[in-house]
């Protein structure tokens, strides 16, 4: 009697670091090619099937589509943390360079109220280039401000109108214009009217 069956055998291709949904951090992976062999008497002779490649999570067992080595939430997380420094600091450059005249640009109410708005000390050289982008650009600061209100929260949306309102205002007192700019600001930022007209209680404005 001749007995003959199949089993199957991954091999090792690569492994590293990589980011394991089921463990919820970085783990070490092992890449793996699984071919299923057909046996004869118990011994492999010949590949008859290959599932191909996957990941497999050595710390958890999850196996995973090779897809997986790309994704990263963290990486993603501060990349996207990234673009929402980067427009706020483009949207206060925007602003001031709107109410001022670009010669008049004050620099430190700048670097003040990006430190306000984001709680982190502006980078010169961050600056300068914004300053370059922001220049060169013809958006507006409703549209930077529109592209804010779909990634901000709440708290966010509030500190970033707070941040402009330094910027608008030169004291406590608003011009008709400084109003206009700020209440177009706050819509295009998705915050309600009642609500803006609070924030400016609390800074003390006068209108
Ligand atoms: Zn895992």
């Amino acid at each position: 009697m001749i007995i003959w069956g199949s089993r199957s055998k991954a091999s090792t291709k690569e492994s590293g670091r990589f980011y394991c949904p089921h463990c919820q951090g970085h783990r070490q992976y092992e890449l793996k090619h699984s071919k299923q062999y057909f046996t004869l008497y118990f011994v492999r002779t010949f590949p008859i099937q290959d599932h191909g490649e996957y990941v497999e999570c050595t710390s958890c067992k999850t196996t995973y589509d090779k897809k997986i080595l790309d994704y990263d939430p963290e990486k993603e997380a501060e990349e996207y943390k990234a673009v929402y420094l980067l427009l706020i600091l483009d949207l206060l450059i925007k602003l001031a360079i709107t109410k001022n005249s670009i010669e008049n640009l004050d620099i430190s109410k700048i670097e003040n109220a990006y430190l306000q708005a984001t709680q982190i000390s502006l980078d010169k050289d961050l600056l300068m280039n914004a300053y370059q982008r922001v220049k060169n650009s013809d958006k507006t600061y409703t549209q930077i401000a529109n592209q804010l209100s779909t990634i901000a929260n709440e708290f966010g949306k509030e500190a970033i109108l707070r941040a402009s309102i330094k910027i608008i205002s030169e004291d406590k007192t608003v011009t008709k214009n400084e109003l206009e700019m700020l209440f177009d600001l706050s819509e295009s930022l998705q915050i309600p009217r009642a609500y803006v007209r609070g924030i400016f209680i609390e800074e003390d404005i006068t209108i």
